[in-house]
């Protein structure tokens, strides 16, 4: 897959080397995402992952179940809430059959960045 020649990467390019040294020390307002290792700027559409409850995007968390679970041609994954997805076929609305749920979240031990979120929506 991967056809690049040898040299390409014999030595760390400038800029590689300058990020190398300049980690982002004042730039930890967002968590990172377990998934993609991006930062999470978005924790109201962010899902739980693991069992220590760290926010995902809302799209990885999506790509994980669709690599993850064995679908059919004409299935797929949908968040049907509450930190709730489901194997879904058919149109939405209509003819939408669940044939599986899947309980993403850990809802028993709710994660300490979602309970921030609601504290604050609730001080609105
Ligand atoms: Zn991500």
């Amino acid at each position: 897959m991967d056809n690049r020649p040898e040299t390409k990467n014999a030595y760390p390019s400038r800029r590689q080397r300058r990020n190398s040294y300049r980690k982002p020390r004042n730039k930890r307002s967002f968590p990172e995402c377990p998934i993609c290792n991006q930062s999470v700027k978005f924790l109201l559409t962010a899902i739980s992952v693991g069992e220590d409850n760290r926010p995902a995007h809302f799209d990885c968390v999506l790509k994980l179940l669709s690599e993850t679970e064995d679908l059919g041609p004409k299935e797929k994954i949908t968040y049907i809430g509450n930190g709730n997805f489901a194997i879904v076929s058919g149109k939405a609305g209509k003819n939408l059959v669940i044939r599986k749920k899947i309980e993403f979240e850990n809802r028993e031990s709710k994660s300490e960045w979602r309970k921030l979120i609601s504290r604050n929506l609730k001080n609105r």
